[in-house]
């Protein structure tokens, strides 16, 4: 079957099929670097990410391209407050987006900077204004005329007949049913940033950017454009309008919209107290591996529910999978396979697959891998497995992880330097108990780890359990897990 995706412009799923040959060519919004990115806004990016993974796990080659806003009001007003330049005040977030952007394993796509492209910009609008889609005001301001770009409202599936036409608008994020000529380049203010191009001095409105670095990065038309629901109006209804006045072609081919996540039931904010960002959350000593398995736990388009309790399921998830993975690559299985545990993982990931094509069903792919790994864990138990069934089970599993990417243990590296991060921030206090313990087991090393386990072994092969036992309690004490099993002792990292 093919990939199944809800285009926000169709408002239907339809079939997926790349505008050109094997290449899907995407565009995503990516971050304004104000400040350091909260889950809302990692779950839209993690979204995309799992449609990027499963793009090409589908067999496609992608070619992803995402932005940087490095200027807007936001970034202006706050960097005029602190005194610092725009570029410097953004380096910092910047800095931090992509390291969150690695704690999660998402994977990076080709990143494109605004300040990088301002002339480009300068010289789209100055095209717009030749073809009557732009005009300047007095102040060298420049505006989109959307009474000559009838589709306006496309999108959003807003009707603005019988709006003002000239009305304007100079912010970027403004009122959801007003439509108004929104600005494509706005005139230098005292103390603002600003930059030289060809229609003046000024700087670009934050719409322009993405129309204008997709399109280079892209080309005019293409497949896929992704971004958080709030995005839909104004940004991408200008985006469109912009675009296509400029082109005469469609734009996006799809329009992927990620829905805004809550917390404990609450639209997240700062007031409200349940505003985290990725860095907060593993300063409570929270694992990146279960941030990122509940922040795709449920499919996209529905709303999730990020709790607390969640989050604790999610880490004996992981750590479920990991258990299982250790489990079949670790035992010796007699030699063959058998019919049973074939089917189960042909079959799981059939169901993977499947859930995966129906518009990115993340919480079935889920749901049919835990499925698996339970009831191969009761097939090992009863002895069921043969050598060839554990490698089919681990290919599926590997499978589920080139889209979920939980299993690979490296959690305490990234906690150590989030810790580290926070000591240098003076931020000691918020470094939970949790966290140091988590940190603070990285502190022994393999080979120390292994010598204990060969002094358990020797202690279990004098039968002096007590004293295994308690060089078991010490390696937990470290964040060893020690596992005794029929074929001997495995440990891992908690
Ligand atoms: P921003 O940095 O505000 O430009 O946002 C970056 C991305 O995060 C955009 O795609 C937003 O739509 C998305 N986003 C912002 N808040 C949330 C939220 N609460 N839930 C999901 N996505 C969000
Ligand atoms: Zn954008």
């Amino acid at each position: 079957m093919p990939l199944r995706l809800y285009n926000t412009m169709s408002a239907k799923v339809e079939e997926f099929r790349p505008l050109q040959d094997n290449e899907v060519r995407m565009y995503s919004c990516g971050p304004t670097v104000y400040d350091y990115g909260h889950i809302g806004n990692f779950r839209t990016f993690v979204a995309v990410d799992i449609l990027r993974r499963f793009l090409r796990q589908s067999g496609y080659e992608v070619r992803h391209v995402e932005n940087i806003t490095d200027v807007d009001d936001k970034i202006i007003r706050n960097s005029a407050r602190e005194g610092v330049s725009v570029k410097q005040y953004t380096a910092k977030y910047e800095k931090a987006f992509l390291e969150d952007s690695a704690t999660l394993n998402i994977e990076q796509p080709v990143l494109v900077r605004a300040t990088d492209h301002i002339q480009e910009m300068a010289n789209f609008i100055a095209e717009l204004e030749k073809k009557g889609f732009a005009y300047r005001a007095e102040d060298g301001s420049y505006y989109f005329r959307i009474a000559k770009f009838p589709a306006y409202g496309k999108l959003s599936k807003k009707d603005f007949a019988g709006m003002e036409d000239g009305a304007r608008v100079d912010v970027d994020e403004y009122e959801k049913d007003n439509a108004r000529d929104f600005a494509l380049w706005k005139a230098p203010k005292p103390g603002e940033a600003s930059w030289d191009s060809p229609i003046g001095r000024g700087r670009p409105g934050w719409h322009i950017e993405c129309s204008v670095m997709s399109m280079l990065e892209l080309g005019e038309s293409f497949d896929l454009h992704a971004g958080g629901e709030d995005l839909i109006f104004p940004h991408h209804e200008n985006e469109i309008a912009q675009s296509e006045a400029l082109t005469g072609k469609p734009f996006a081919h799809f329009w992927f919209h990620a829905r805004f996540l809550l917390v404990e039931g609450e639209k997240m904010s700062k007031s409200a107290g349940n505003f985290f960002t990725i860095r907060d959350l593993v300063l409570k000593g929270h694992k990146p591996s279960s941030i990122r398995l509940l922040l795709a736990s449920v499919p996209y388009r529905n709303q999730l529910n990020f709790t607390f309790d969640g989050l604790k399921q999610a880490a004996s998830n992981v750590d479920k999978l990991r258990n299982f993975q250790l489990r079949l690559t670790t035992s010796q299985f007699s030699p063959g396979s058998s019919p049973e545990m074939q089917q189960l993982a042909n079959e799981s990931a059939a169901r993977m697959k499947a859930a995966l094509e129906d518009d990115l069903n993340t919480a079935q792919a889920q749901a049919a891998i835990f499925e698996m790994v339970r009831k191969a864990n009761v097939a090992i138990d009863a002895g069921q497995i043969k050598h060839d069934d554990a490698r089919s089970l681990l290919d599926a599993l590997e499978k589920f992880d080139e889209i979920f990417a939980v299993l690979k243990d490296d959690d305490t590296l990234k906690m150590q330097s989030i810790l580290q991060w926070a000591k240098e921030q003076g931020r000691e206090s918020d470094i939970s108990a949790d966290l140091k313990e988590i940190v603070g087991a990285q502190t022994i090393s393999d080979d120390e780890v292994q010598k204990k386990i060969g002094e358990i072994e020797a202690a279990r092969a004098a039968r002096d359990f007590k004293r295994s036992d308690a060089i078991r309690a010490e390696l937990n004490a470290a964040g060893i897990m020690v596992e005794i099993t029929k074929d001997g002792v495995r440990w891992r990292r908690k």
